[in-house]
């Protein structure tokens, strides 16, 4: 088992860093020097071919800002990823990281986790919200790991999607990180990118993960989740993209619904991109920005 696809070449995270370093952004071709608003006028109809070799090339372009997107859970086997992406339901991933290892400390395999006093796991795991739901989540699909998978956690989307609390988006990030099985993770930075760049109009994410699946090869598909992800939370944020700082402006329909002055786009990055930690107390190697804080460091 192994995180899969966290590359990195010195060339493309020199240019992921200088993002945020510099202001050289890519403009729109049609966009003069000034801030623009989005024109009123009705856009011509793209083709859908010409959608997807522009959604391949938004692909490859953050394939060059990114090259080391990887999930922001630390995790050291399946069975971490899993109860980690349980915990990250309606909270950051800095919080379940700042969580886990006192979880995993104290129930380490699924038969820990299934015998589990309820009240001593529900205070663990209390800083990543809704602490009784995901604790009777951890310990049902624990027990069902223990009784019908032997302790370990199925490899088939079919059978993780048995497990109590897990839907299609947790069975998608755990198949893709810890089997190396490709799956398109929707979560919501995934869904609201994918239709600012017009890849789909569907809401429903399981008709958004099969549109977008059609786009891709399977090859990518995980790498890509990785990557949308990845630029939801450091540039295309929900409220305030920073479409001014934005690598793939250029390529993207929806420029401009965010900020466009590249100085006040550069104070809108997050994470390393705005000079910040990541994410994770466990950073992959290549990973250039810095290490969360643990619990209670501030
Ligand atoms: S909306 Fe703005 S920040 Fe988001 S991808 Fe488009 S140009 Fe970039």
């Amino acid at each position: 088992m192994g995180e899969q696809g966290v590359r990195s070449t010195k060339k493309a995270a020199k240019r992921a860093t200088g993002a945020a370093a510099e202001t050289e952004v890519p403009r729109p071709a049609k966009q003069s020097g000034k801030p623009t608003k989005r024109s009123s006028k009705p856009a011509k109809q793209e083709s859908h071919l010409a959608m997807v070799r522009r959604a391949r090339r938004i692909n490859r372009e953050l394939a060059e800002v990114y090259p080391y997107a990887h999930p922001e859970l630390d995790f050291r086997n399946p069975f971490e990823l899993l109860v980690a992406t349980v915990l990250s339901a309606q909270t950051t991933d800095l919080r379940v990281n700042q969580t886990t290892p006192a979880l995993f400390a104290a129930y380490p395999t699924p038969e820990d986790m299934a015998a589990a006093v309820p009240e001593k796991l529900e205070e663990i795991i209390r800083p990543t919200g809704f602490f009784r739901a995901k604790a009777r989540s951890l310990m049902g699909l624990s027990a069902a790991l223990r009784d019908d998978f032997g302790g370990e956690v199925p490899g088939r989307l079919s059978d993780l999607v048995k497990l109590p609390g897990v839907g299609r988006k947790t069975a998608n990030v755990v198949l893709g990180n810890a089997f190396g099985v490709p799956g398109i993770t929707v979560d919501t930075h995934f869904g609201r990118l994918v239709r600012r760049w017009k890849w789909t109009e569907q809401e429903d994410p399981e008709k958004v993960e099969a549109e977008i699946a059609a786009i891709f090869p399977k090859s990518e598909w995980t790498m890509l989740s990785h990557r949308v992800v990845f630029h939801g939370r450091r540039i295309c944020h929900s409220r305030k993209p920073a479409c001014g700082a934005c690598p793939i402006a250029a390529l993207c329909p929806a420029y401009g619904e965010g900020e466009t002055d590249p100085e006040k786009a550069k104070k809108l990055l997050k994470y390393e991109m705005g000079g910040y930690p990541g994410q994770r107390l466990s950073p992959p190697p290549d990973y250039p920005g810095s290490p969360a804080p643990p619990l209670g460091a501030g």
